[in-house]
């Protein structure tokens, strides 16, 4: 079976899993299936935006600095083990990560590029796609180069992705876990729910992603015995795709914007957009299936 067929089947089961567990273990009860922004998050920022950001990352960017340098040939970590690059990458992209992401919560330009993904109200399992076009860009391009560039073994970048995906989905949902300890170590909904709450006490905590123990660390955990009430930003944001990233460049209300001429003509325009889109993938299924008669 391909790389790509084993992640997808991964990614499925992990996501039915997770979804049973926030309904039968809800963190906030009552929490609708289909909040606000669902189909926003599921559509534009998981499945659109993950497509075209994986070509420009891989192939515009870190391929031509690889050619550039000529690093991948060396094959500087091959010899290790798979599970220790795979873990390797895990820790070293994790510490990265945790500052990146406290810097974006202390500095007003780079907030511009993580608001999206405090934006939503309602946390659960695909609240954390929601993720800013350039975030994206600048943490997954740090995140794979160095696995391609080092000369990691072929499996760890869809190993490490399937990773992110994963526990991506876990300490976003809105599941009720009480993991005790663990809490020090492995991150979880636990703490990731309250990084989400519109309070004052956690715009400057809980940082981590997967290892819960560099916000213990450095002094920035944040875990009461309470559970947040409000979630999201302390300021109106806007619902749609597009306007969420034009909002990071210049700030304005979208009900105004409803009102105003030019609405219209901007729905067509997404429209044809989406038009495009659904052409081009159902393009690209039709020639892979062709190439693999042919193959
Ligand atoms: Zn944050
Ligand atoms: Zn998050």
């Amino acid at each position: 079976m391909k790389a790509e067929t084993i992640t997808f089947l991964i990614l499925i089961s992990s996501a039915a899993t997770i979804i049973w567990l926030e309904r039968k273990y809800p963190y906030t009860k009552g929490l609708p299936f289909f909040r606000e922004g669902f189909w926003v998050d599921l559509v534009w920022y998981t499945l659109i935006q993950s497509f075209f950001l994986k070509i420009l990352i891989f192939d515009y960017i870190i391929l031509p600095i690889d050619q550039r340098f000529s690093l991948s040939p060396l094959k500087l970590i091959s010899d290790w083990p798979v599970a220790v690059q795979v873990l390797f990458f895990l820790i070293t992209h994790d510490f990265y990560i945790y500052w990146f992401h406290r810097w974006q919560h202390n500095s007003k330009i780079l907030w511009r590029t993580h608001e999206a993904h405090h934006s939503v109200k309602e946390v659960d399992w695909i609240a954390g796609s929601r993720s800013h076009v350039l975030e994206i860009i600048i943490n997954q391009t740090i995140e794979f180069a160095p696995i391609i560039l080092l000369g990691a073994d072929p499996m760890v970048v869809p190993i490490k992705a399937c990773i992110d995906a994963v526990w991506g989905m876990y300490i976003h949902s809105n599941i009720n876990v009480r993991s005790g300890k663990w809490q020090y170590f492995i991150n979880g909904p636990e703490m990731h729910q309250w990084h989400h709450a519109e309070t004052v006490e956690t715009y400057f905590a809980n940082y981590a992603t997967k290892f819960a123990f560099w916000d213990w660390l450095f002094g920035t955990a944040y875990l009461p015995n309470t559970k947040p009430n409000v979630f999201g930003l302390p300021y109106k944001y806007p619902k749609d795709y597009f306007l969420q990233h034009a909002f990071s460049v210049k700030r304005f209300d979208e009900d105004e914007l409803k009102k105003k001429k030019g609405w219209r003509q901007y729905l067509d325009l997404r429209f044809s957009i989406m038009k495009w889109l659904a052409g081009l993938f159902s393009g690209s299924e039709k020639r892979n299936s062709k190439t693999e008669s042919v193959a």
